[in-house]
């Protein structure tokens, strides 16, 4: 039989992450937030910390720049921990789609012999659009392969062996998680660690990884829109070029009369001026989320994701509810899809009627993102509860089906 609610109570009262949700802002303790995957909350020591830097650009203007200009190292440096890297190989810079830009050009300048880009159908879209539009300029091939078994996401053998291959760690919709040494075996891979860091361990330098962009605004809570992050192991650097040179990357920014030379290190990805106050934000969100620990963190996301599970196949399963997510919780990221062919109208019915935030993605899936810094497992119960309650009543079809642009 399912836990009851008291049981999921129980389990906060023993939860040692427990109080860190104090830590955010949650202006509405009666609406269910699974949508950390998204966007991830405010924490409070952000807006502090934001409200700081803004007063500091009032009092100090261009003063500020000798204290501003060391922010993209410093942070790249916090984060680093987070991803399992060392020191001076990740830059917080740009987003993850223009990251990825610079990247994939970087590497294919850097290795002619790679005439192939690749990735799976199932990667989320901004991939496959920057691999597109490389393809075409550059004239290389772009192969769109299908997984063999979609629910589980890419497995070495679905990987088209020598090329260039862009793969999520975490798929965005099932939430499959993929074993990246195996696969960066098998190609030169940049992994996009976008729906993992933050939720699961990624071990970067422990894995032999060499190349990895991601976003900080999910489960790093650094705000809408935040920069990302880019990652390239300290070995590779050298011989790597950024195709946007500008000045921030430059050897010798101030030197402005000379030509461009790049800068050592991961520096030399950098194009433009960096935004302080984004930087500020991602220092936060990735100070709270080193200090609560990833391994703690993911403990505690595969119990909250195993209760979601244990609920949908006693309460859900009956109701036309079918898992879209890997079962075994190793194989798995922090959010988990079910699927139901009216998903699109349960997911507003959710939003309008029952105070649930999930995300709807196509074709068929509500998707429960479980944000272990401040979800409990007494949320995760009430959400499949009024989930439950809400279909039994057949609430989902009395809600107006248009789709609206933000889904
Ligand atoms: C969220 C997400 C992105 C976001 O890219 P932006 O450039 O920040 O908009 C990219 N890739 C994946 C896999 C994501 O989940």
């Amino acid at each position: 039989m399912a836990l009851t609610r008291g049981d999921a109570m129980r389990l906060d009262n023993a939860d040692p992450l427990a109080d860190f949700r104090e830590r955010f802002v949650i202006a509405d303790e009666h609406k269910l937030y699974l949508d950390g995957n998204s966007l991830g909350r405010l924490p409070k020591a952000t807006r502090d910390r934001l409200h700081r830097v803004i007063d500091q650009w009032g009092d100090e203007l261009v003063s500020g720049w000798p204290e501003w200009i060391e922010a993209p190292a410093r942070t790249g440096d916090a984060l680093a921990e987070v991803l399992g890297a060392s020191a001076g190989e990740v830059l917080v810079t740009d987003s993850t789609t223009v990251n990825l830009y610079k990247l994939v050009n970087a590497l294919l300048d850097a290795d002619p012999a790679l005439r192939t880009i690749a990735t799976d159908t199932d990667n989320f879209p901004t991939d496959r659009y920057v691999l597109e539009g490389i393809a075409r300029a550059r004239g290389l091939e772009l192969q769109i392969f299908e997984n063999a078994d979609p629910l589980n996401g890419p497995q070495p053998d679905d990987v088209p062996e020598g090329a260039l291959v862009v793969l999520s760690h975490v798929g965005y919709r099932s939430g499959a998680l993929a074993d990246m040494a195996a696969l960066d075996a098998r190609a030169t891979v940049i992994w996009d660690l976008s729906h993992s860091a933050g939720a699961v361990p990624i071990d970067l330098n422990a894995r032999g990884l060499r190349y990895a962009v991601g976003c900080t605004y999910k489960y790093l809570n650094a705000g809408p829109g935040a920069a990302g992050y880019l990652y390239v192991a300290q070995a590779e650097q050298e011989r790597l070029r950024t195709p946007i040179q500008g000045w921030f990357g430059q050897d010798d920014q101030f030197a402005m009369e000379r030509p461009y030379a790049p800068a050592a290190g991961i520096a030399r990805f950098m194009a433009g001026t960096p935004p302080i106050l984004v930087l500020a934000a991602v220092e936060e969100g990735v100070r709270v989320t080193a200090e609560a620990g990833i391994e703690a963190l993911r403990a505690k996301s595969i119990a909250q994701s195993e209760l979601l599970i244990a609920l949908h196949d006693e309460w859900l399963a009956p109701l036309g509810f079918t898992l879209g997510s890997p079962r075994d919780p190793q194989r798995r990221g922090s959010h988990v899809s079910l699927n139901h062919p009216d998903a699109w109208p349960i997911c507003r019915a959710l939003i309008e009627r029952a105070d649930v935030i999930p995300d709807f993605r196509g074709p068929d899936s509500v998707r429960l993102g479980i944000a272990p810094l401040y979800t409990r497992f007494v949320d995760v119960w009430d959400a499949i509860d009024r989930l439950r309650d809400l279909v039994a009543r057949g609430v989902h079809r009395e809600v107006d089906q248009t789709r609206s642009r933000v889904t």
